[in-house]
């Protein structure tokens, strides 16, 4: 009788991806909608209603709402919200904008494509939002918008916004791309200033499954020029008043936005939770250079990112520490990594290294850690656990899934 010799078994090597945390997960919101997504998609095909559709429409009055504003109107992208946003708010060319350093490129770009001169501000080290005291220094004759960037999840302060601004005269148009339904001193993102753009990029807080924008405003004259300029600068069919764009949110991907909006304050809170145990996990390595981010508003913060400083004591430098996290398979990012006024394509504004010094050295320093609705306990303890190793600090195990440290 032939024996059969079961081959020994291969054991896989096991791969990094395995016990793996990625930046961000979008698989967490989809899964348990997805039957409600593709239902709201297959209604637009079905009323062949893809341009300025009712989904939109209803979209633009849930979003406003929900964001305590009274009027939306969805364009192509949040770099578009921006621009035509600033362009409906009287914005142009001789003005001078107010513009925080430490932002994505994108405020900026918005700024830019006004024809408006941008004025470039320092940052908070600590929160990396706007120095409203370096911003009421820059301001000159010429000087008619600021535009506070609530970057994070964050909002800049509303009651120092409105008190500047009223001083000075000046509009606030809010960039609130990364802080959907984020809160502070009883304003929420969106309703504090004369306009503001928020972005659906597919990661952000809101994100449709690609690229869409909304202004939000309280003033219906504004809301009126935006639906033109969004729309070749019709205000009614074949009657241009204004020179616009071709820039309106999809009705397919108003719809998807639709679908997952009720749940986006869920989300938000799972964002809560995650950054409140990366705080009590983290808080042993503030002495050894990495310092979170501050949180100065609350429970009104809806981390889009949760950021960390390396300090230049930090015992392994940023770069370093990032390889290190990766080969463990620990994803991480750095948001941003070169400031607007360095940036090649910002040069001909006429700054130089040094003028900034604190957002260059958030720029060196900051490292974004996984963040997203539905990123585990076991997950995030993993990172903290990862970081404290790659700094050699020794960990106590006390259960199973989570870890201390002991200093
Ligand atoms: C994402 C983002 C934008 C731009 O939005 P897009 O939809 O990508 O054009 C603008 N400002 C900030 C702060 C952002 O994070």
């Amino acid at each position: 009788m032939q024996t059969l010799t079961t081959p020994p078994m291969l054991i896989p090597p096991m791969r990094p991806e395995s016990l793996g945390v990625p930046l961000i997960d979008l698989k967490c919101q989809h899964q348990p909608i997805q039957h409600k997504i593709e239902r709201a998609i297959q209604s637009v095909i079905q009323a062949e209603d893809f341009i300025l559709g009712r989904a939109l429409i209803d979209f633009e009055i849930a979003f406003a709402h929900a964001s305590g504003s009274h009027y939306g109107v969805g364009v192509g992208s949040g770099t578009d919200a921006i621009a035509l946003g600033l362009r409906a708010c009287g914005i142009g060319q001789g003005d001078e904008v107010i513009v925080p350093a430490n932002t994505f490129v994108a405020t900026l770009i918005g700024v830019l494509q006004t024809g408006a001169t941008p004025v470039l501000v320092d940052c908070d080290p600590n929160t990396a939002l706007i120095d409203l005291m370096a911003a009421e220094k820059a301001i000159t004759a010429n000087t008619r918008a600021i535009v506070p960037v609530h970057l994070y999840g964050q909002m800049v302060s509303p009651r120092q916004l409105l008190d500047l601004a009223g001083t000075y005269d000046l509009l606030i148009f809010e960039d609130a791309a990364q802080s959907h339904l984020a809160e502070r001193e009883g304003y929420r993102a969106g309703s504090v200033g004369l306009a503001a753009a928020f972005s659906f990029y597919p990661s952000k807080n809101l994100g449709a499954l690609g690229d869409g924008g909304m202004v939000l405003t309280q003033e219906p004259h504004i809301a009126e020029t935006m639906r033109s300029l969004r729309n070749y600068g019709a205000a009614r069919k074949y009657h241009h008043i204004e020179f616009g764009v071709n820039s309106r949110l999809d009705t397919l991907q108003a719809a998807v936005l639709g679908v997952k909006l009720p749940y986006l304050p869920e989300w938000n809170s799972d964002r809560q939770r995650v950054a409140q145990h990366y705080q009590t996990l983290l808080a042993p390595l503030a002495g050894v250079g990495i310092v979170p981010m501050q949180n100065v508003s609350g429970t009104g913060h809806v981390y889009h990112l949760y950021v960390v400083r390396v300090t230049d004591d930090c015992a392994i430098d940023r770069s370093r520490l990032q390889v290190e996290l990766e080969t463990k398979g620990i994803q991480t990012g750095i948001h941003y990594p070169t400031p607007c006024h360095l940036q090649p394509a910002f040069q001909h504004l006429g700054y130089q290294l040094g003028d900034f010094p604190h957002t260059e050295q958030l720029c060196r320093q900051v490292l974004s850690l996984p963040m997203y609705p539905g990123l585990s306990d076991v997950q995030l303890h993993r990172v903290a656990a990862t970081l404290a190793t790659s700094l050699n600090l020794p960990l106590r195990p006390i259960c199973a899934d989570s870890v201390l440290f002991s200093n």
